[in-house]
């Protein structure tokens, strides 16, 4: 069975304690393929590695950087069918998904910082010609940089490329759920002759792999995707040590359906919204508020537009959702339907497992599910459930919507659709959410900073942002 390597200094190695965990495909429910159970001591040969490669990789200039990272943004198209495949079979994910999203995010994502650490500037403040003052911006050396599964290679990259560009090294830990890209991602990194030790990556528990690398005290900085518990954890472990860190964490996010929304175009993106990568992205809008003139008629549209996805083989190009990431994750996610149910919640469609024959039939496969009736201030409408399952509520008036969407403990994203301009701006302006979307859904421009309010993050991650996350600002007053 194939093993998974850590990459430490330009090679791959062994965990040193020589053991391993199981990795599951999820289609199928079978093992195949062992995570390195890494532990302390591989995170301080990588450390180690990174802070010594930092001492030369700090000192390269930004066109050079530039080039090494355009150099490997290419080499990631190259093996991009390897890829996709790998993704797909780790995650669960349709391929048809992995081939148009995150595979195709993963080199732009760097090929985007390897061009804006040439644009990018610093400030410049004038006093009256008294003096001036500028800002200069240094890296501040070995980047830790966690991600999460659903996303695997998409994320890591998003994080990896502004701190490998503004001259930080990175050691990376991706999540022990889906570690195959980020594992390919290395072998691509030995072929294009990356520099050794200015990326690591070291597979492993959260617990004993990821715990080790945020409270090093060689990694002042600390970049997190994940769950929001995981964030809290790390946001107190690491605020002793002063560290700089960024937390991009969960959502629940609204979709908010008023009554002069283009009709066809709200159905079908709220669905795109709803059950893509099986609604497991922290920007799916998993609360559907549908106001009352057109709740009965948009929940007829709704069901019938679920009722044509196929779930499926993550292989076949006819599969809208695929499997979700773990036996774990599905049986969760069943229960919350369960508590739904409990709750009073009616379900329209879905609601179940999906068991095929053959090949498939010990995958983990559930039906996209859309439930009503339920409280706006229940536990399933303010806890995110992460998976196929949406409710849907009606409401009467704008201010009554805009109280239920901010109702939750998330702040990530909301969508909004409306045919009137001043309404779509008002509400957006009203709206806890680090990202709104007028008449549209996962629509990203790279350069906008992007993040969550509330218990969905601190920090914003994206364009120039990052770049300034990345670097450590030193101000210089000149006398004139
Ligand atoms: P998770 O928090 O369980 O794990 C994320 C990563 O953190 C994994 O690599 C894991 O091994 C690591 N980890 C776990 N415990 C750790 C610890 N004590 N110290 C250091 N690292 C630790 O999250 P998940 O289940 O992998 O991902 C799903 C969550 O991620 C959802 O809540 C989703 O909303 C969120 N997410 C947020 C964004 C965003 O941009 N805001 C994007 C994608 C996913």
């Amino acid at each position: 069975m194939e093993k998974i390597l850590n990459y430490i200094n330009g090679e791959l190695v062994e965990p040193t304690n020589g053991n391993y965990l199981d990795n599951y495909n999820p289609s199928n429910g079978e093992v195949y393929s062992l995570i390195p159970d890494s532990e302390k001591q591989d995170i301080d040969n990588a450390v180690a590695a990174a802070k010594e490669a930092f001492k030369s990789w700090s000192k390269t200039t930004k066109q050079e950087r530039s080039e090494i990272l355009m150099k490997l943004a290419d080499s990631i198209d190259k093996y991009s069918e390897e890829l996709i495949k790998a993704e797909s079979k780790d995650n669960g994910k349709p391929e048809t998904l992995a081939a148009h999203v995150d595979i195709p995010r993963a080199s732009s994502n760097i090929r985007f910082f390897a061009g804006a650490i040439l644009h990018d500037s610093s400030e410049m403040h004038e006093m009256d010609g008294i003096a001036i003052n500028y800002t200069l911006r240094n890296p501040l050396g070995v980047a830790a940089c966690i991600s999460p599964w659903n996303l695997p290679l998409y994320l890591l990259t998003w994080k990896i490329a502004p701190a490998l560009a503004t001259g930080n090294t990175v050691v990376a830990k991706p999540s022990e759920v889906t570690p195959m890209t980020a594992y390919l991602l290395s072998k691509i990194c030995i072929e294009a002759g990356f520099p050794k030790g200015v990326l690591n990556i070291v597979h492993g528990l959260g617990s004993k792999t990821g715990d080790p690398l945020t409270t090093h005290p060689d990694t002042p900085i600390v970049s997190f995707t994940g769950g929001t518990v995981t964030g809290k954890h790390i946001a107190t472990v690491t605020a002793p040590m002063f560290k700089k860190l960024s937390l991009e964490l969960g959502g629940k996010n609204p979709n908010i359906i008023f009554a002069d929304a283009d009709f066809d175009k709200a159905v079908s993106t709220a669905a795109r919204a709803a059950f893509t990568n099986q609604g497991q992205i922290c920007l799916c809008g998993s609360r559907i508020f549908v106001q009352e003139e057109i709740y009965e008629k948009f929940k007829i549209a709704l069901v019938a537009k679920t009722s044509n996805l196929k779930v499926g083989d993550p292989k076949d190009i006819s599969s809208d959702l695929g499997a979700v990431v773990s036996k774990g994750h599905m049986e969760k996610i069943l229960s919350k339907i369960e508590q739904a149910k409990q709750l009073g919640g009616k379900i329209l469609i879905g609601g179940k497992r999906e068991i095929f024959e053959g090949e498939l039939k010990d995958g983990y496969y559930l039906q996209p599910t859309i439930i009503e009736g339920l409280p706006f201030d229940c536990d399933i409408n303010q806890e995110e459930i992460f998976g196929p399952v949406v409710t849907i509520i009606p409401f009467k008036t704008e201010q009554e919507v805009i109280e239920m969407a901010n109702s939750t403990k998330y702040g990530l994203s909301a969508s909004i659709f409306t045919e009137n301009i001043s309404k779509g701006h008002r509400v957006a302006a009203n709206i806890d959410a680090g990202v709104v979307w007028i008449n549209t859904w996962l629509l990203r421009d790279l350069r906008i900073p992007f993040g969550g309010m509330k218990q969905s993050g601190i920090g914003r991650e994206g364009g120039f942002k990052s770049l300034q996350f990345f670097t450590e600002p030193k101000n210089v007053c000149v006398k004139i």
